[in-house]
């Protein structure tokens, strides 16, 4: 076979897409080039200008793939594809598949609303955002809705009302839904409300301002003096926030850090001249040049469903930066400018960044540190054989007797990566047998992990030494070792049979000691535990609630005429699971709420003539 210098000469000078692989044929970077040839020829030369890292990586390159592509921008959709399929070691990827909050003005509506979304649809609505956080978000929708009225209920709600509701009593909406404000003054109101989150202030004083005078001018004093109360906790506001630029345009404005190992991108989120807050990312540093990590952020980052604002402002220009200007023209539907500039406020506000890219580092590392503390000492305590650096959780939901499932949640250097979370419907397990539903989960988990080489560090499982055996059987039966395991049990309260006043917080049960590890309920050993079980437990319901949705979960109740849900739900809250309706005779299922005889005669045939699942 060639080598990949002798390669070279074969590729197309084509716009495309270009693959460097391994010996074993792993993709080890993703590139794109309006010229394949040249741009791949260009990493086998002058080797004395590259990097350690470049070189490292090069030196492993043993096959050079291409694809060719119509035009380049093409390629650069290309590209992004097959670096989010091969996960290429040697590219940037950003993890991130959240959609950060922003808040929408429905201007579609008759009577439009101000709610919170994350995803941004193309039509006629307005998006504001996005808000690094929840918290700074439902603090601006409380501020906007105190200065402006707008409604918060839904359409089917909004139609169907007589009467206002306690939010109009509140003063907190104009009640639109029963003629309390008619559809032009409330217009009115969105409008204002669009000026002031779109930042023209000013001409939004200067318009209450006259709207007062007039109030005032046909005496309508109550109305004037609202408007001027508005007016005056509007300057307030103004007053508190810290106006960043002039120009009043939506930018992004990206700062970038590179220090040893690691790069940060931290995008500062500046609208309508005023900083709403910012998002870290941090990268192995892999020896690509900076503009090439800057061009590959932004093609990960921005997206058809994220907001997406007129202007990016970038310490370096980047390659084929026209190109990537174009695809998000195209992405957001209206003229995007990316923008790399050398002085004056712009510049300044990329310092900022910077140092905002900086301290995120600082924190980070301060973090990582912690946590790094934080698994040697699980380590040392729980008795492990290595730092759980990597942790699968599992927990059994089997809400309703006859639908179970099993959740899988994984966390990685104590953090969860929500990419590998698993569920796992119960396929060979009937009624509530949970161990017989751990062994199910486990074995399908452990037996794919086994081929695949991927096991954890540690196996946590939800229960007590039951469950442990049940982990310790699946691990023999698939020759596991070097995987540590344990079970971690809820504390018992007071009243509780096996209540141990001594020792009161959670339990954790090792195969290898009888004695059970107990920890004080203040140990953060045990609060970053109980966060991997809450969040297995998070994720099961979470399943359950979307089955549900999707009328996937009914229980065997539901085959019965005359059993609706009201019907189902009384008799398995009166009788605490299907299991013991089973059990049931029929004057005791008499007994249970909405259950007539007649209902009671035909539940009991069902479960006792063979029709029951
Ligand atoms: S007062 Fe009417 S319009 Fe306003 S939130 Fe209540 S129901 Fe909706």
């Amino acid at each position: 076979m060639d080598s990949p210098e002798e390669k070279i000469d074969c590729l197309p000078n084509n716009p495309g897409v270009y693959l460097f692989k391994d010996a074993q044929g792993t993709v080890l970077y993703v590139g794109k080039a309006g010229n394949i040839r040249r741009r791949a020829a260009s990493y086998f030369q002058r080797s004395e200008e590259k990097d350690a890292k470049t070189l490292a990586m090069l030196e492993k390159v043993a096959d050079i793939e291409t694809i060719v592509t119509h035009t380049e921008k093409e390629a650069l959709i290309l590209e992004n594809n097959l670096i989010k399929a091969h996960h290429p070691r040697y590219n940037i990827k950003l993890r991130d598949d959240k959609n950060y909050p922003c808040l929408r003005l429905s201007l579609e509506e008759e009577f439009p609303t101000l709610s919170i979304v994350r995803r941004i649809k193309k039509g006629p609505s307005l998006y504001f955002g996005p808000y690094p956080s929840a918290t700074s978000l439902k603090e601006a929708l409380r501020l906007i809705r105190r200065l402006f009225p707008i409604r918060t209920c839904r359409d089917a709600r909004f139609s169907n009302r007589i009467r206002p509701c306690i939010n109009y009593e509140m003063g907190r909406c104009s009640g639109p839904c029963s003629g309390k404000i008619d559809q032009v003054q409330y217009g009115e109101m969105i409008h204002q409300a669009r000026m002031f989150l779109e930042g023209s202030d000013k001409d939004l004083l200067e318009r209450l301002k006259r709207k007062m005078e007039k109030e005032s001018e046909d005496l309508h004093f109550e109305s004037a003096a609202k408007i001027r109360d508005q007016i005056e906790h509007i300057k307030k506001v103004i007053e508190k926030q810290k106006i960043v630029s002039r120009d009043f345009v939506d930018q992004d404005v990206i700062g970038f850090h590179r220090e040893d190992h690691t790069v940060v991108i931290h995008p500062l989120f500046v609208r309508a001249g005023k900083i709403l807050g910012g998002k870290g990312f941090a990268f192995p540093s892999t020896g690509i040049p900076d503009e090439e990590v800057l061009s590959s952020f932004l093609r990960q980052y921005y997206r058809e469903d994220r907001f997406i604002p007129e202007r990016i402002l970038i310490p370096k220009s980047i390659p084929e930066q026209g190109l990537a200007e174009e695809w998000l023209t195209e992405l957001k539907g209206k003229r995007v400018r990316i923008l790399a500039p050398r002085k004056g406020d712009k510049k300044a506000l990329l310092q900022m960044a910077r140092d905002n890219a900086e301290k995120f580092l600082i924190a980070k590392t301060d973090y990582e540190e912690e946590r790094g503390k934080l698994l040697g000492a699980l380590k040392e305590q729980l008795h492990l054989a290595k730092i759980p650096r990597r942790i699968e959780a599992f927990d059994i939901s089997n809400l309703q007797g006859g639908y179970a499932a099993g959740s899988m949640v994984f966390f990685e250097d104590g953090k969860p990566n929500k990419d590998r979370y698993r569920h796992f419907r119960i396929k060979t397990v009937e009624g509530a047998d949970d161990y017989g539903m751990m062994y199910e989960v486990l074995l399908r988990r452990y037996r794919k992990a086994v081929e695949k080489n991927d096991l954890p560090d540690l196996v946590l499982l939800d229960g007590g030494r039951g469950q442990l055996n049940v982990g310790q059987e699946v691990f023999k039966e698939l020759r596991i070792k070097g995987v540590d395991l344990l079970s971690l049990a809820k504390a018992r309260r007071a009243g509780d049979r096996r209540f141990h006043p001594e020792k009161p917080g959670e339990k954790v049960f090792h195969p290898q000691y009888k004695e059970l590890i107990f920890f004080g309920e203040q140990s953060p050993l045990l609060r970053f535990l109980d966060q991997i079980r809450d969040e297995a437990h998070r994720f099961a319901i979470a399943y359950h609630k979307k089955l549900r949705k999707k009328g996937m979960i009914r229980s065997a109740l539901g085959e019965i005429r005359g059993i609706g849900r009201d019907r189902e739900k009384a008799l398995l809250n009166h009788f605490g699971s299907l299991e013991r309706i089973k059990k049931a005779n029929v004057e005791e299922l008499t007994q249970a709420p909405k259950i007539t005889p007649s209902l009671a005669g035909k539940l009991y045939a069902f479960f006792h003539s063979g029709q029951a699942p």
